[in-house]
């Protein structure tokens, strides 16, 4: 399987068939399994061999999906959660010691951000914040003895800015830090981070991977020796997805390719509507040619991603006002369904920040953020303009 394209692994690749010769991977709805003897048991606790033992550890379901996930991103090995927090915390939890340091980009998801402030100092980790349009040397001003990490994502949550990963991929080799990528919203199908340098990728498999709303789950996979301090950390820790969400998952990776593609053409399709607009200030997104790292986005990735950022003429008020004329599109927290979703960032996941953290991280009052679906662009672009319409009466 390992030569052939990505959609063909993405659908041939799975889990031996059983005896029953079915053609679709069964669920393994097991918690655990069963030895032949004692000393079969005795030598898989042992780790003498590799098997299912239980489904905390590994289960044929999650292998199925992290193998998927590893030759997608070209990855060694990897590990399933329940959530793509789950993923983020578990990999820092397993990495880190007391007195380290993180160098992370201010524009990561929110509630990484929240375990950087809230939870990490009272185990003595500090984080240090750059912006995602800082240069190299500001990035490396930022690097200490005691720094071991550098964390990004790109494109960003909710900016949709795009950070140059081959830049950061040399200054982590040039200090010897562990660059890792949340990489959740291009997708393994629209960027492969370990190309440019990244040692682990994170992902949460809720958004685009799943792609239908339907199951919460995270998975980090990257360098063998990285991934199995992960594996040590979560087999006693507990994240561990369920078989259930795994099977969904990898069910959904069949279909990935096609349904990002036209993602990413809807999301083209709206970013060039609203680029006309006259009462529309700002849109941003990274296969237009005005966003501000075009070059980049185009080296490293595919297609543009789901997801368009824009603001109105007006602001706060004005924005508040296109929320409540919206009628088909959803009012909801997720991206990467299938139904396009529209948020207010400022005023809901990143409403705890303080004005100036937002404003670190890219967000201003009246951004508006789309996570674009698979509904027919001219329905998708008929609702934001009616909307639009309305709220700048
Ligand atoms: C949603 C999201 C997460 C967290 O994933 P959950 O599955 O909700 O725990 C992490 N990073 C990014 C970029 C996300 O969009």
């Amino acid at each position: 399987m390992e030569e052939k394209e990505f959609e063909t692994r993405a659908i041939r690749m799975q889990t031996p068939r059983s005896e029953n010769l079915e053609h679709s991977t069964p669920l393994y709805l097991t918690s655990s399994f069963v030895f032949e003897d004692a000393e079969d048991m005795r030598a898989s606790f042992a780790e003498e061999k590799e098997r299912n033992i239980y489904s905390r550890y590994a289960n044929p379901n999650t292998s199925e999906l992290i193998q998927k996930i590893c030759a997608m991103e070209g990855a060694d090995a990897g590990f399933a959660f329940a959530s793509g927090m789950a993923a983020v915390y578990s990999t820092f939890a397993a990495l880190l010691e007391s007195g380290d340091h993180i160098v992370s980009c201010a524009s990561v998801f929110g509630s990484t951000l929240s375990l950087y402030t809230q939870f990490f100092p009272k185990w003595q980790i500090s984080t240090d914040l750059f912006h995602v349009n800082a240069s190299a040397s500001e990035i490396e001003s930022l690097i200490k003895p005691q720094t071991k990490v550098i964390y990004v994502e790109s494109p960003t949550n909710p900016g949709v800015d795009v950070l140059d990963l081959q830049m950061v991929g040399d200054l982590a080799k040039k200090h010897g830090l562990i660059l890792i990528v949340d990489n959740c919203f291009a997708s393994p199908y629209l960027q492969q981070p370990i190309a440019f340098g990244a040692h682990l990728v994170v992902h949460s498999a809720t958004k685009l991977i799943d792609g239908q709303g339907r199951v919460l789950g995270g998975v980090t996979v990257g360098r063998r020796d990285l991934i199995d301090k992960i594996y040590r950390f979560s087999r006693i820790s507990g994240p561990a997805m369920s078989p259930f969400n795994a099977w969904v998952l990898s069910k959904s990776l069949e279909t990935l390719a096609v349904r990002v593609d036209r993602h990413c053409d809807n999301a083209l399709a709206l970013a060039t509507y609203l680029e006309a607009h006259p009462k529309v200030i700002m849109v941003k997104y990274p296969f237009l040619k005005s966003h501000p790292r075009y070059s980049i986005a185009k080296k490293q990735m595919k297609a543009g991603g789901a997801v368009v950022a824009f603001e109105i003429k007006g602001g706060l008020e004005i924005g508040k006002a296109f929320f409540n004329n919206i009628q088909m599109l959803s009012l909801s927290a997720n991206l990467g369904d299938s139904r396009s979703i529209v948020t207010h960032p400022a005023s809901t996941t990143h409403a705890k920040l303080s004005p100036q953290e937002r404003e670190h991280a890219g967000i201003s009052e009246g951004l508006i953020r789309v996570s674009v679906g698979l509904e027919n662009p001219k329905d998708i672009i008929a609702d934001v303009a009616q909307a639009i319409d309305k709220a700048t009466q």
